[in-house]
């Protein structure tokens, strides 16, 4: 057995004890309870839910999808969000393992080479993580939560810093031709002229920028769709998650999001129109449809954006 069927195993596990809790905060943050106090408990009749009811998708369908106490059904939203978020433990576990696997393998690769792409890959993990909540909740309630979207700006900020410790050695060096001066931390080897923002502080200060940016451009999209069309077209809280995604993915991932978020939106709206459920007046949860937009976002957007990079030089 290869070991990278070890990891995957252990990020599926993972993922559905966090989808589980993700499940318990879907259900409780809206209502603005606690998370902890009282324990699981049916939402129909309130009791108790026993630890051997309570094991993630199994007991959903060794129950048949009905509470033990009360016969009440249990929404398919239970094992769907378990499920969804142990799949994308999964894919982060076997991409860790590639990581490893690299570095240890590689003789060339920097010694900070695997916390950099560690650190890289757990803020994948928590994204996803606030995203499969977030797409949940506003789909079901309307809300984008504070405690998900502003939570995940700072630990995308945080996890930056952390990731500028482990900057390579030569990626913020500059060489200034003229005078063959190295110094460090003063401009990337590949853009010379950029002496003000680079190496460490180009990576934490562009990406305070790009959630600024992300955060305030959705913020005009608002404010331009509530001039022309003269009422409410999204909340705050979907400039809150553009920002998250920002913060925790960087600017150009953001707007790949944002572009198939909107591309989604209008796909379902055509079709709810089409199937005469809709008109223009009706209210479509953006959210759900730019969380889904960060889900592709985070897993194939690097290879997207650098096709259209390439592209264009
Ligand atoms: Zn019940």
């Amino acid at each position: 057995m290869s070991l990278r069927i070890v990891y995957e195993a252990a990020g599926f596990l993972l993922g559905l004890i966090f989808g589980s809790f993700l499940n318990v905060c879907i259900s409780r943050l809206p209502q603005k309870a606690s998370l902890v106090r009282p324990g699981s408990h049916c939402p129909e009749c309130e009791s108790p839910i026993r630890w051997h009811d309570n094991i993630p998708v199994l007991s959903w369908f060794l129950l048949r999808a009905r509470c033990r106490s009360c016969g009440q059904p249990i929404s398919w939203r239970y094992p769907v969000v378990e499920l969804a978020t142990a799949i994308w433990f999964t894919i982060q576990a076997a991409r860790l393992h590639t990581v490893l696997q690299f570095y240890f393998a590689s003789h060339t690769a920097p010694s900070s080479y695997a916390p950099f792409a560690i650190i890289a890959n757990l803020g994948i993990t928590i994204l996803g993580f606030l995203l499969i909540g977030l797409m949940v909740m506003d789909w079901q309630k309307g809300l984008l939560p504070n405690s998900f979207t502003i939570t995940g700006i700072f630990l995308g900020l945080l996890l930056i810093c952390a990731q500028a410790v482990f900057l390579g050695p030569t990626e913020g060096e500059v060489l200034l031709p003229a005078h063959s001066i190295q110094l460090t931390s003063v401009g990337a080897a590949t853009e010379n002229g950029n002496v003000f923002l680079t190496g460490p502080e180009a990576l934490i200060g562009g990406r305070i920028f790009a959630a600024l940016g992300a955060g305030l451009l959705l913020l005009f999209i608002r404010w331009l769709y509530r001039a022309l069309r003269h009422r409410e077209g999204m909340g705050l809280g979907d400039a809150k998650m553009l920002a998250m995604i920002a913060a925790l993915l960087g600017f150009w991932p953001a707007m790949l999001s944002l572009f198939f978020g909107v591309f989604a939106a209008s796909i379902y709206a055509v079709y709810l129109v089409v199937r005469g459920r809709a008109n223009a007046a009706s209210k479509l949860p953006f959210g759900s449809f730019l969380a889904a937009g960060g889900l592709v976002a985070a897993q194939v957007g690097d290879r997207i954006i650098d096709a259209y990079a390439r592209l264009l030089r």
